[in-house]
């Protein structure tokens, strides 16, 4: 294979970082990703087998990629995914390998998490059950709660992802800051994006970040700014004397899309520069095709060097805003 190959963009940005979507199925239904009767899902023909999910990691680690977060759909709703897992981190020295889960399933592979990720990002969205529900649309509040608690039990470092959606669960901000007051967790406000699958919402955003920290400041006099990296997505800060902390994603704002070293694989194997771009590059029927690691490299090169400056340039290359759910774009 052409080890020269790198993955650097038209703006100078190194790409190290992939999110890897596993399936585009999902065990909830939470509205602002997916409506009530679920989309249109794949066959399994029509996805990347481990298999195939191997041999691209194993291309993009040698042209530099290094930092791996598994997502989907649900990825633990995909049948055999730990053992997916276990051998990505066997066969790669990633600098870092992590997961975005709902927490539903994990109690079924508590004893084998531990070895796997020492910090998981977990969506939840609301601290009250009956709100919980009616977000989700599932009774599966307690075994979420139960779960991240014994993920923290473990010694795993806890990221809580809620998006905050007007109307819905304003109410919980306070109580999940207050939440981090005795436990070493880190609760992420993430402003609504309008990738619910449901193609009505206009891309129009009530609670930006900017409204979201200060709705917070109300209750909470002494907020502390924590440093980020610069690649990072969230605004990090911690109320003084409290064990956690809490962070603001301006995922609608897209404020850190300059220092942005992502590209996603959905789960049908297309390569996306941007979480806002229309369409991506497919690689699941050239994995198909071709057992040569160089021609799979060559394209990959080449999407690259056209990622969009930022996700506002994506949406102008579009010809119309397309709604999407994030469980088919990889969240
Ligand atoms: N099922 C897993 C989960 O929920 O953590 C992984 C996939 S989910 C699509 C990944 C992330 O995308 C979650 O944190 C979810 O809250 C977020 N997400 C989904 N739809 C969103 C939207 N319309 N706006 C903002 N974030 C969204
Ligand atoms: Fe499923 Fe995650 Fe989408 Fe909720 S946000 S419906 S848990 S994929």
């Amino acid at each position: 294979m052409n080890t020269k190959l790198s993955l650097k963009d038209a703006h100078n940005r190194t790409i190290n970082y992939m999110r890897l979507a596993v399936t585009d199925r999902c065990n909830l239904r939470c509205s602002y990703c997916m409506p009530e009767e679920g989309i249109n899902f794949l066959e399994k023909s029509a996805i990347l087998s481990y298999e195939e999910m191997l041999r691209l990691i194993s291309i993009l680690n040698e042209m530099g990629l290094n930092k791996i977060r598994i997502t989907g759909g649900e990825p633990f709703v995909r049948k055999d995914l730990i053992y997916f897992l276990q051998e990505v981190k066997r066969r790669f020295k990633l600098e870092s390998f992590n997961i975005t889960s709902n927490a539903t399933l994990l109690h079924l592979y508590m004893n084998e998490i531990p070895a796997l990720f020492s910090t998981m990002n977990i969506s939840l969205d609301s601290l009250n059950k009956e709100r919980f529900f009616e977000i989700t649309r599932r009774d599966s509040f307690d075994i979420v709660i139960e779960n991240i608690n014994e993920l923290i039990e473990r010694g795993i470092k806890v990221k809580v992802n809620a998006v905050v959606m007007n109307g819905k669960n304003i109410e919980d901000l306070i109580p999940f800051v207050k939440w981090t007051k005795d436990k070493d967790i880190a609760v992420r406000f993430i402003e609504e994006m309008p990738f619910n699958g449901s193609g009505k919402n206009k891309p129009e955003l009530l609670w930006d970040y900017r409204k979201i920290l200060s709705h917070i400041a109300t209750e909470f006099k002494d907020i502390q700014t924590l440093a980020s990296p610069l690649s990072s997505t969230a605004m990090r800060y911690q109320v003084k004397g409290f064990k956690g902390e809490f962070g603001i994603i301006p995922a609608f704002s897209r404020t850190f899309c300059g220092t942005c070293n992502r590209i996603r694989i959905t789960a049908k194997g297309e390569l996306r520069t941007c979480l806002y771009s229309a369409n991506g590059t497919d690689l699941l029927n050239p994995l198909r095709k071709t057992t040569d690691d160089a021609e799979i490299a060559k394209l990959i090169v080449e999407a690259v060097s056209k990622k969009e400056k930022d996700g506002f340039e994506a949406v102008n290359n579009k010809q119309k805003f397309i709604y999407e759910s994030m469980t088919s774009i990889g969240g």
